[in-house]
């Protein structure tokens, strides 16, 4: 048996968003699973559409994924991207380059592009852009559909002149395979127009370099999306032709928006940089995308969380759905809640922090303890914990009144209320979240009030609102001279307005 190796092999042409990273998730499981080999190749043919910064972004998604690479672009190639940073990680393998325009410069591509062209199956072209236009020109105007209809065909043009490479597609072309998702897939006479291989710069095209780096990186299996479905008749033809094995092909059914549509940037696809900013977990989005167009089937049971390692240990090839997967931001929510909530203290903590970090808050442990396991509980992503500890760094914010109207407390009354409170809780040796409570509690009873009467103003004078952690927790966390301040400010600003009105 051939050892497995698969490939990710994305264009640095832009912020590839989660369908680029399922991907690259199922080449990487059915590596793991069979113990092979997983490789990242940048094919950056395309030099116009570059994008500065894509393959760090991979790069840096990956390894936030947990996806680890075998094989993949060494600092020189990163170099030559110019997308090399300090802390790169140093991948390189015995097949590099990675990169396809350092792959180039071997003459590999050139090497069979002329191979192609002595056997007849490919030709060169040396028609210029404004040639072509104008057959294009003159096609329309006879009403055919425009492209290139084979001109140079048999025009014999010389290496010498500025030429094309383009593959010569029979006039009756039959081809078949069996993809391991779509299973058996035949075309008669695809509409493709003699595609170009090598451009006149030398570079290859996608076609080309593709199939050159899968044959000659010895890639057994290639993922990738169903788009790429119509090239594959190029690419099984140029395999046949050169003698070479053809990898097995896993066309991954499209992933639809929970519209039904495409999914795109416009209907819920974020890049991972906005999904990880927000404060996702990398294993809450990884079990998401897995389970877009791939189903454990029945050994799994109902189960619907997977690790990395459960993951690997259901993945096959077999379960991967022909029709289009849902992605559901709303699910994904809940792997991530799920997530959070199983971490321990300790490691929620840790997660949260850099989030601080980056409102520029240092919360202390003083701050922080008493209400971290009530955060986790509630938090729906990592950012969630500051905007609902807001309230214990800092000091400004506004007091949602409103809802003294609501549950018809007269303003009067809570003022005495806190200020009842701020005296008792200024009385207590020790502050813990117990102590605050049981001095709240003998408020009511010596206010001979209810509870409600006593809570609701406390938490609204001390939080804002009525949606933050545990009132007891709550208010140690602020600490006991900033919140007994609160407390009596408040109640003078209410006493006072409510003089004002009589
Ligand atoms: N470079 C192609 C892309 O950007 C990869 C297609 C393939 O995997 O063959 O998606």
């Amino acid at each position: 048996m051939k050892r497995v190796r698969t490939r990710f092999a994305p264009s640095p042409t832009g912020f590839q968003h989660i369908g680029g990273f399922r991907t690259a998730l199922y080449a990487w499981l059915y590596a793991r699973k069979k113990k092979g080999d997983f490789i990242l190749r940048i094919e950056d043919t395309d030099q116009e559409r570059k994008v500065e910064g894509a393959v760090r972004y991979i790069l840096e998604s990956m390894e936030w994924l947990g996806l680890d690479i075998d094989e993949g672009p060494d600092h020189a190639d990163l170099q030559s991207l110019g997308d090399y940073w300090e802390g790169a990680p140093a991948l390189g393998g015995k097949k590099g380059s990675y990169v396809q325009t350092r792959r180039a410069k071997t003459g590999r591509y050139k090497e069979v592009a002329e191979k192609l062209i002595q056997m007849g199956v490919a030709y060169r072209c040396d028609l210029t852009a404004e040639e072509l236009a104008k057959l294009r020109e003159q096609q329309e105007a006879r009403g055919e559909a425009p492209g290139y209809a084979g001109h140079s065909r048999d025009r014999n043009v010389s290496a010498d002149t500025e030429h094309v490479v383009r593959l010569r597609i029979p006039d009756h072309f039959v081809i078949q395979m069996d993809d391991a998702v779509r299973g058996k897939v035949s075309w008669e006479n695809p509409p493709l127009r003699d595609p170009v291989l090598l451009k006149s710069d030398g570079l290859p095209t996608y076609h080309l370099a593709c199939i050159v780096d899968d044959h000659d990186m010895e890639i057994t299996h290639v993922m990738r999306s169903e788009e790429w479905l119509p090239s594959a008749p190029i690419h099984l033809f140029l395999y046949d032709q050169l003698g070479w094995e053809r990898p097995v092909f896993c066309h991954l059914s499209q992933i639809l928006a929970p519209d039904g549509k495409k999914l795109s940037k416009r209907n819920g696809a974020h890049s991972l940089d906005v999904y990880r900013n927000e404060g996702f977990l990398p294993e809450a989005l990884l079990n998401a995308i897995a389970l877009i167009g791939w189903s454990p089937g029945e050994a799994a049971g109902d189960k619907e969380l997977f690790s990395r390692d459960d993951l690997i240990e259901h993945f096959s090839l077999e379960r991967l759905g022909k029709s289009g997967g849902i992605y559901d931001p709303q699910k994904l929510e809940w792997f991530n809640g799920m997530y959070m909530r199983a971490l321990s203290v300790e490691k929620f903590t840790e997660a949260v922090m850099p989030f601080f970090q980056k409102a520029g808050v240092s919360l202390s442990a003083d701050h922080w303890d008493p209400v971290a396991a009530h955060v986790q509980e509630r938090c729906r992503v990592l950012s969630d914990a500051v905007s609902m500890t807001s309230f214990i760094f800092q000091d400004e914010f506004e007091r949602d009144f409103e809802v003294f109207q609501k549950k018809k407390l007269d303003p009067q009354e809570v003022s005495t209320v806190l200020n009842a409170v701020a005296s008792a809780l200024e009385s207590l040796d020790e502050f813990t979240p117990d102590q605050v409570q049981a001095s709240m509690k003998s408020v009511v009873s010596e206010c001979n009030c209810k509870p409600a009467q006593v809570f609701i103003p406390v938490r609204i004078a001390v939080t804002g609102s009525m949606n933050t952690p545990p009132l007891g927790e709550s208010i140690v966390a602020v600490g006991k001279g900033r919140a007994v301040s609160r407390i009596r400010d408040t109640a003078q600003q209410l006493g006072s307005a409510s003089c004002a009105a009589h």
